[in-house]
Order: structure tokens, then C-alpha cells, then sequence
């Protein structure tokens, strides 16, 4: 699995140092010897030295190739100068199949030339991909007139041809999957960014619980379902006890650090049940959807003893907290402000009457 991960990071990166340039022109350099063989064998000296310069001409521009990419623009135009120059040329030899085999051949690089215009997003990389779209096209219709002859026999058309398709379909697969490696790449990073972008909005960065704009969506939600299904909802805010005094002890990052562990405990602890919303401070509350005051009572209970009895370590010093609970329902209220104001008060009461423990009001 890794090995694969590896093979994909390594494939995408070449394909974003801008190295397909490179890969045609050294394809292009493949290609072309092996023309250049035939050509020989098939005495069309003229098109041996055609090739002869193609290949030189690659060579060329791979020496100069830069990684960032800055010349690419004039040598791909002078590139495909040259391939237009070579498709009319071997139509005219080679008869109009095989010149037309040029020409869809011809159309590949295009392809990745385009791609690769594309991806700078300069004007001047719009009107060249727009000039070499036209060109093969204007060419496409012009290429029944080039062919003036037909000089190969029947053999050589034969391999010179299946030779054109070989080379065609490689290219084009390899086109396609660095298009779809192109497209999953950005479906991906903006999926990414989504995901970032919500997390920003919606999550409190130290204890990563709900913020409160959120909540009341939620709460809103809960308001909803009451109306049109009668089902009950509670809410309960929690605060640490003495905190004041804890972060005076101990330290604000101590405190910072309990907190996050606290959020984590109870947000464990509710789970699916609810949701859980840094209310402000170091006061935390908890939607609890189609519940009653009773159950949301019972299950907090839970959530305060969990708390009580765990033991937090902070730079080797073993620290606790412990936890006040109000809790209230939309089984007394018709309004959520007047829940959310019951729970504030139970919580208050809650502290009056001796902290940690859970109240309803
Ligand atoms: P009580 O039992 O009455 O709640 O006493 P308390 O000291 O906890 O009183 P209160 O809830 O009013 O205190 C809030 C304190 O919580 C103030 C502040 O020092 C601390 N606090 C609030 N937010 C944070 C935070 O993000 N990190 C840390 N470390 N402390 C916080
Ligand atoms: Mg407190
Ligand atoms: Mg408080």
C-alpha cells in the first residue's frame, strides 16, 4: 500500500514540476529514430532527414528545458511549428492514410501542450492554446489536398501505420490518466479546503468542540422537530468549579490543558446522543435531542461522575477538576432562550447549593 502511495506522490509531482514538456520531447526523440530507421529502409531519404533534424531539434530544447518552466511557451510553439511542418510533410510522401495518422498523432502532444498552457493561466498561454486549437483544426480539413502521391508499398504502409496507431494510443492513455490524476488532485484539495474551512468555522480551536453560532442552528433544529413531531429536547450547560483558583494554582496552560481534556470526555461521553458546544469560557453545553429533563438528568450525572473521577496529567503533577451541571427541557418551555436561561439558573443554583452536581430546573 505504501509502495502505491509512493508511485502516486512521485507521479503527481513530476507531473507538477512541469515535466511533461520533457516526456514529449523525449518520446518525440523515441519516435522519431525509429522513423527514421524505416525511412532509411524505405529509401525516402527526404523524410530520413527530416527526422534527422526532428530528433535534433529535441535534443536541443531538452538541454534547454527549465524545471520552472519559463521558456515553455516559445518552445512549444516552435515545437509545434515543427509537428505541422512534419505532418504536411509526410502526407505528401507518404500518401493520405498515413499523413492523416500524422495528423491525429500530431493532435496528442497538443493535448498536453494545452494542458500545460492551461495550468499557467497566463493570457499568453489562453491565446497559444487557442491558436494551436484552430491551426488543427483549419489543418484536419486541409489534409486531403497535400497528398500528391502515394509512394509506399503496401507492406511498409501497413507497419508505417500500425507503428502511427501504437504511438497514438499510448499517448492518449497516458494523456487521459494525467487528466484524471489532474482532476482527483484538485476534487481532492478543494474537499481538503472544505473540510478546513468548516472545521474554522464551526469548531473552537482549543477544546475542538461546537462554537455557539452553530449550536443555535442546532438547537433551532431541535426547536423544529418538537414543533412537527412533539419530540422533547433538552439542554445543559456545565462549568468547572473554581477554575479562578485551579489556573492561580496550577497555571493558565494547565488550565488550558484541562479544559481540553474535560471537552474531550464529556464530548466522548455524549457521543451520538447530543451535541457539545464551548458556551463561553470554561462553561460547556450540551443539546441533547429527543430527550426529557429525566433521562438528560441520568445521563449527566454520568458525564459529571466520569469527570470527578479522572485524573489529569500535567507535567507529572496528577490534577482534577470537578464539574457543576444545569440541566432543563422543552418539556416546561415553549421558547429555546427560555430552556437555555432554565439550565443557566439551574446551573447557578447548582453552584450555590455546594458545586459538582447536577441540577434541573
Ligand atoms: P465557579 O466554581 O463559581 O465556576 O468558580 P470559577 O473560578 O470557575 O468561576 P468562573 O466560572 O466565573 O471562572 C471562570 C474562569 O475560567 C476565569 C478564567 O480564569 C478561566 N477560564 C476561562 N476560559 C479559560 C481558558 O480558555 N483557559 C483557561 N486556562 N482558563 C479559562
Ligand atoms: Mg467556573
Ligand atoms: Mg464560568
Amino acid at each position: 500500500m505504501n509502495g502505491l502511495k509512493t508511485i502516486k506522490h512521485n507521479f503527481q509531482r513530476w507531473i507538477y514540476n512541469n515535466n511533461i514538456f520533457a516526456f514529449i520531447l523525449w518520446t518525440s526523440l523515441i519516435v522519431d529514430a525509429i522513423y527514421l530507421a524505416m525511412f532509411m529502409l524505405i529509401s525516402q531519404y527526404i523524410l530520413a532527414v527530416v527526422s534527422t533534424f526532428k530528433i535534433v531539434v529535441c535534443i536541443s530544447l531538452l538541454n534547454k528545458s527549465d524545471d520552472n518552466g519559463k521558456n515553455s511557451v516559445s518552445q512549444m510553439i516552435a515545437f509545434e511549428v515543427w509537428v505541422y511542418g512534419q505532418m504536411v510533410l509526410y502526407t505528401l510522401f507518404l500518401g493520405v492514410e498515413s499523413g492523416f495518422n500524422m495528423i491525429l498523432l500530431s493532435m496528442i502532444p497538443t493535448v498536453f501542450f494545452i494542458e500545460y498552457l492551461l495550468r499557467n493561466s497566463s493570457m499568453i498561454s489562453y491565446v497559444t492554446s487557442g491558436v494551436i486549437c484552430i491551426t488543427n483544426i483549419v489543418l484536419i480539413s486541409l489534409n486531403d489536398r497535400f497528398a500528391v502521391k502515394d509512394v509506399m508499398n503496401i507492406v511498409w504502409k501497413d507497419i508505417v501505420q500500425s507503428f502511427n496507431w501504437c504511438i497514438a494510443i499510448f499517448l492518449t492513455v497516458f494523456s487521459a490518466t494525467i487528466f484524471m490524476a489532474e482532476v482527483f488532485n484538485i476534487s481532492n484539495g478543494l474537499e481538503k479546503q472544505n473540510r478546513k474551512l468548516n472545521v474554522l468555522a464551526n469548531y473552537d480551536p482549543l477544546t475542538e468542540l461546537l462554537l455557539r453560532r452553530p449550536m443555535y442552528e442546532k438547537i433551532e433544529e431541535c426547536v423544529q422537530t418538537k414543533k412537527l413531531y412533539g419530540k422533547e429536547y433538552a439542554i445543559c450547560i456545565g462549568d468547572i468549579d473554581f477554575f479562578k483558583k485551579f489556573n492561580d494554582k496550577y497555571g493558565h496552560e494547565c488550565g488550558d490543558v484541562v479544559l481540553k481534556n474535560v471537552s474531550s470526555v464529556i464530548a466522548n461521553d455524549i457521543g451520538s446522543n447530543g451535541h457539545v458546544c464551548r458556551w463561553g469560557g470554561e462553561e460547556i453545553m450540551i443539546l441533547l435531542p429527543d430527550t426529557t429533563a429525566y433521562n438528560a438528568s441520568k445521563m449527566i450525572e454520568r458525564v459529571r461522575k466520569d469527570i470527578e473521577g479522572r485524573t489529569i496529567n500535567y507535567k507529572n503533577t496528577e490534577v482534577r477538576v470537578t464539574m457543576t451541571f444545569g440541566v432543563s427541557s422543552s418539556e416546561k418551555y415553549i421558547m429555546s432562550k427560555e430552556v437555555i436561561e432554565a439550565a443557566d439558573k439551574a446551573l447557578y443554583e447548582g453552584k450555590e447549593s455546594g458545586r459538582n452536581r447536577v441540577c434541573s430546573g
